[in-house]
């Protein structure tokens, strides 16, 4: 719009209903680069055998990472179950793990998990309008436990932090949710590794 010399500002766009951008490819993970993430294997290998669908997307802008930089872009989480266990991205926690991040989100209905390595878990729930922020220090997942509609996010965090995905991929989280009588419910991970 202006013309500005000199100035290494930055214009991209991500679309309000499908989250995407039409300036850059998103990262996806579909179901069989999840193996393990999901507490019910039985029915993650069914489901893999079935439909090895996008479970979520996000952009890694490429920003440097230092201190001084905001990493940012979007995250889609489609709608679905493996079992009775909600469709989620795998969750990390960042590499230098005293470094926070927030999420806002602009479309469907979900819930931030959290967790730090004591063992405190908090959850938020993620809709329209709401912004999340998660403190440094904790691992973060989101879940979408709409239906039908995808679970849209804008996310900024230093550019220094790094991902630590690893840890939750060995280790999982303590809490899951899952649908019990039509709800999402907070349960035990039967799974989780001290
Ligand atoms: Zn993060």
């Amino acid at each position: 719009m202006f013309n500005v010399a000199n100035v290494k500002s930055t214009l991209i766009d991500f679309d309000l209903v499908s989250g995407l951008s039409k300036g850059k490819e998103p990262i996806r993970r579909n179901l069989s680069k999840m193996k393990g993430i999901f507490y019910d294997r039985d029915a993650f290998d069914a489901e893999v055998r079935k439909d090895d669908r996008l479970v979520y997307e996000f952009f890694d802008m490429g920003v440097p990472e230092t201190s001084g930089d905001v990493a940012y872009g979007t995250s889609i989480t489609y709608p679905g179950k493996i079992g009775d266990e909600f469709h989620m991205t795998k969750g990390h926690f960042h590499t230098v793990l005293d470094t926070a991040e927030v999420y806002y989100c602009l479309r469907g209905h979900g819930l931030m998990m959290m967790e730090n390595p004591e063992g405190e878990v908090e959850v938020q729930e993620l809709v329209a309008g709401k912004a999340v922020y998660v403190p440094g220090r904790y691992a973060h997942r989101s879940i979408n436990v709409s239906a039908n509609e995808p679970l849209i996010t804008f996310f900024a965090f230093p550019g220094h932090a790094g991902h630590d995905y690893g840890t939750i991929e060995t280790k999982g989280f303590r809490k899951l949710v899952v649908e019990r009588d039509g709800k999402p419910t907070l349960i035990d991970n039967p799974r989780w590794q001290s």
